[in-house]
C-alpha cells in the first residue's frame, strides 16, 4: 500500500483566502481535484506540509464580450457536456471528453489540467522504483534516463486540452501575491521538464479566456494513447481554423505530449487562401513531421509518435477541409 506523508489541509472558499492561506502556511501546494496531486504525493514525488484546497471553488462558464470565460474549478466533465463549448469550442469539448475517464473526469478541474506537471515514465513511479534507479535530475538525481545526460530533462506536457487552448489562442488569469494578471497561454510553457510553468510561486489560475472564434471556424482535436478508456496521451493533434468552403484563411497545428512544452506548427502561411486538397494536407503533414521531436519519456517509441503526428495531421486537415 502506498502510503501518503502527513499533511495539514486548509479548505479555501475563495481564490482570496487560498492565496493568504498558501502565504500563512508552512511548505504549501494548491490542490483541486487531486486526481494528478494525490498520485504524486503517494508516490512522494511531492511532499507538501499544507495542501490548501480549491475543491470549494465554484467552476463555471460564461460568454463575455467576444470570448468565452472558462472558470479554473471547472470539472473536466462539466467543460466536455457544456451546450456553449460544444457549440462555439467543439474541440476543447472533445480533448475534456478524451481525459482519462468518467470518473477522473468528474473530479479533475480544467485550471489543474493546464498546470499539469510533466510526467515521464522514469519519473512517475513510486519512491521505492525511482530508489532503485538511482533517482533522476527532475529530483533527488543528477542523470537523466531519457536523455542519458546530466543536463536536460524533457518530461512531457502531457493535458489534453493545453494544444487545443494554445490553438484557440487562449488567455490565462492568475492571482498571485503580487496582484491579478493575465498570460497568454503560448507564454506559459517552457522547454524544462523540471520547471516547465512559466509562473510565480503562489499564483493561483482563476480563468481561461477563449476568444470566441468568427464563422467559418473548424476544429479538431485527435489523441494518441494506449487504452481509450484511461490513458494519458502518447501524442495531441490539435488543429484549429478559419475556412470558406474547403479553403483556410487561418490555421493554426499544435502538438501536444511530445516535449514539455506544446509545439506550435510554424509556416502555415503559404496554405492559406488556397483549396486544402491532398497535395497541400500531405506538405503540411511533411511540416509537422519536421518540427515533431517526441521524446521517450513517453510510451510508444518516438519515431511511431512522430509518423503519428504527420498522419493526424493529414486526417485532420482532410477532414475539416470537408466541413466534416
Ligand atoms: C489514471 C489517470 C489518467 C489520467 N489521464 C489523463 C489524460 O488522459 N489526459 C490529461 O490531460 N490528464 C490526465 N490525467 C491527469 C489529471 O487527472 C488531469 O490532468 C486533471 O485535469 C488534473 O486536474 P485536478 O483538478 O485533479 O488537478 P490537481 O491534481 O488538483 O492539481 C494538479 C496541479 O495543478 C495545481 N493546481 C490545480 N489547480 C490550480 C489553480 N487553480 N491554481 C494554481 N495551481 C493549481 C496543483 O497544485 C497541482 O500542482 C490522468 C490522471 C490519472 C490519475
Ligand atoms: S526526462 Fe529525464 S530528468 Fe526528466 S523526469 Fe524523465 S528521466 Fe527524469
Amino acid at each position: 500500500m502506498l502510503r501518503m506523508a502527513p499533511f495539514t489541509y486548509e479548505p479555501a472558499r475563495t481564490y482570496a483566502e487560498a492565496l493568504d492561506l498558501w502565504l500563512g502556511a508552512e511548505a504549501p501546494m494548491y490542490v483541486a481535484g487531486g486526481t494528478d496531486l494525490l498520485p504524486n504525493l503517494k508516490h512522494g514525488i511531492v511532499s507538501p506540509r499544507t495542501l490548501v484546497s480549491l475543491g470549494e471553488i465554484a467552476g463555471g462558464i460564461a460568454e463575455e464580450a467576444g470570448a468565452v470565460v472558462i472558470g479554473a474549478a471547472t470539472k473536466l466533465n462539466a467543460l466536455a457536456t457544456n451546450d456553449v463549448v460544444r457549440a462555439l469550442l467543439p474541440p476543447l469539448a472533445r480533448a475534456a471528453s478524451l481525459i482519462a475517464g468518467p470518473q477522473i473526469r468528474a473530479m479533475g478541474t480544467l485550471g489543474g489540467n493546464v498546470l499539469l506537471d510533466t510526467r515521464c515514465l522514469y519519473y512517475n513511479q513510486t519512491a521505492f522504483w525511482r530508489g532503485a534507479l538511482g533517482h533522476c535530475l527532475k529530483a533527488e538525481g543528477t542523470w537523466c534516463h531519457v536523455i542519458n545526460g546530466p543536463k536536460t530533462c524533457v518530461a512531457a506536457q502531457s493535458s489534453d486540452t493545453v494544444p487545443v487552448l494554445l490553438a484557440l489562442d487562449a488567455s490565462l488569469r492568475f492571482l498571485g501575491p503580487a496582484g491579478p494578471r493575465t498570460v497568454a497561454i503560448r507564454d506559459l510553457y517552457r522547454f524544462n521538464g523540471m520547471d516547465h510553468l512559466a509562473i510565480e510561486k503562489g499564483e493561483l489560475l482563476t480563468d481561461i479566456v477563449v476568444p470566441k472564434p468568427g464563422a467559418g471556424f473548424r476544429g479538431s482535436y485527435q489523441k494518441l494513447r494506449t487504452r481509450d478508456s484511461i490513458d494519458f496521451p502518447q501524442l495531441g493533434v490539435a488543429i484549429t481554423g478559419t475556412f470558406d468552403g474547403p479553403v483556410p484563411t487561418t490555421l493554426d497545428i499544435v502538438i501536444g505530449a511530445a516535449n514539455p512544452q506544446p509545439k506550435p506548427v510554424r509556416g502555415l502561411e503559404p496554405f492559406l487562401g488556397r483549396p486544402l486538397d491532398d497535395t497541400a494536407a500531405a506538405a503540411i503533414a511533411d511540416l509537422v513531421h519536421k518540427q515533431t521531436r517526441p521524446q521517450a519519456a513517453v510510451h510508444g517509441d518516438p519515431a511511431w509518435r512522430r509518423q503519428m503526428a504527420s498522419v493526424f495531421t493529414r486526417r485532420g486537415l482532410l477532414a475539416l477541409a470537408s466541413g466534416a
